[in-house]
């Protein structure tokens, strides 16, 4: 193994992406504009008919642009799971209002929505799930548990482009809104970049008016339109979230390939499975995926058991000495210091994500891993945890 180290993620871009970028680079228009336009027009078209789709620039500002159209604000509470990337719960923040971090389900490493129960408070105003490796959260029982409270729901899509559960895409169902992420390491990328999916006009106006500082009509608009383009309203002090054409150039590349690459994905993970179950190993594998559902497969989590030679953090020094790049998804919320401190969370508070997140290792996932890199990974899972 004198390969050199395997990265953990990498981006598949080829010659399609970079003719669209060139071309959308050469077109003098290098802001928000037809690619964009013609972005969010496909991806809406991909996620089926009667979905608004509001392009941003990370799924952080889809997010933030999401709640901030629900009217989420100061003395209201928004369910977040622990097992997540801390900008599923800063975005709350931003808003004055507060998350309040649920526990894992253990099969999924979803939030459990049994534990969500148990903290619905007279201030929840909404539920703001994750779909965790690529592996949807039911949409039947988010809908009845969100239905059961009134509470709004806007998914955290970051890792679950494309999926689906229960016949239903995820960006496609009944939620108020769905973010998907296009950062350097997600399933589809346009370096940074987001897109926020909705069902509800009101939602998906009063985003694109905020995503370019609460003007009523984007640069693009204006100068399309017959009134001067000088001429905007500021309706509302917005942010600054829209993304840019040679961004949205590659996007649209990268969603005509996303169901090829998703089939590789899914080829590898499901390599991975059968080896190691074959090899008979000190871990807990992935769950299986129920029938009809699609998984992303964005991260392939592996578990290691307590009769493991190695604990979980030299196994990625071990992983990292034969040149496979390992890491971890997530160190949850709850022992981060900022929301540790914040709401004087413990360990006890959150059992199931507390337990798992010791034995976590996430191992390379990505479309452009070759067969003998994918053999790579599994001789030396295999050698260290054999040794
Ligand atoms: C990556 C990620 C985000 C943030 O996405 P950006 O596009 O980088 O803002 C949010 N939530 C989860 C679960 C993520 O993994």
């Amino acid at each position: 193994m004198s390969e050199g180290l395997l990265p953990f993620a990498l981006p598949d871009i080829g010659d399609a992406e970079i003719s669209a970028v060139t071309e959308a680079l050469r077109s003098g228009w290098v802001s928000s504009g037809p690619f964009v336009r013609a972005f969010e027009k496909e991806f809406a078209e991909f996620c089926g008919p009667g979905v608004e789709t509001v392009a941003v620039n990370s799924a952080t500002a889809g997010l933030h642009l999401a709640l901030e159209a629900l009217g989420i604000g100061p003395g209201m509470e928004v369910l977040v799971p622990t097992w997540t990337f801390t900008a599923t719960a800063e975005v709350v923040r931003h808003l004055g209002a507060d998350p309040v971090l649920v526990d894992s389900h253990p099969a999924t490493l979803n939030l459990d929505l049994a534990d969500a129960d148990s903290k619905v408070t007279a201030r929840t105003a909404a539920i703001l799930p994750v779909h965790f490796a690529g592996q949807p959260v039911s949409p039947s029982e988010l809908r009845s548990f969100a239905d059961a409270h009134a509470l709004s729901v806007v998914e955290d899509a970051a890792h679950a482009f494309p999926a689906a559960s229960e016949g239903v895409f995820v960006g496609s169902g009944e939620s108020a809104a769905t973010v998907f992420s296009f950062y350097a390491t997600k399933t589809i990328t346009t370096g940074e970049g987001g897109m926020l999916v909705t069902r509800d006009g009101d939602i998906a106006r009063r985003a694109r008016c905020m995503r370019l500082h609460g003007i009523d009509r984007d640069a693009f608009d204006r100068y399309r339109s017959d009134r001067p383009a000088w001429r905007y309203n500021v309706v509302a002090p917005g942010f600054k979230y829209n993304l840019t054409d040679p961004a949205a150039a590659m996007g649209l590349v990268q969603l005509e390939r996303a169901e090829k690459m998703r089939l590789r994905r899914g080829e590898i993970a499901a390599y991975y499975n059968e080896s190691f179950v074959g090899a008979g190993l000190p871990l807990d594998l992935p769950g299986k995926v129920a029938w009809g559902d699609l998984h992303a497969w964005h991260l392939y989590v592996i578990r290691l058991l307590p009769d493991a030679p190695v604990t979980r953090d030299d196994f990625i020094v071990e992983m990292s000495e034969l040149g496979v790049g390992c890491s971890v998804h997530f160190v949850p919320l709850h022992l981060q210091p900022f929301w540790r401190t914040c709401y004087d969370l413990r360990d006890g508070m959150f059992p199931v994500a507390s337990r798992e997140f010791e034995r976590v290792v996430s191992l390379p996932l990505y479309s452009r891993m070759t067969d003998e890199e994918v053999r790579r990974v599994v001789e030396a899972v295999v050698e260290v945890l054999t040794r």
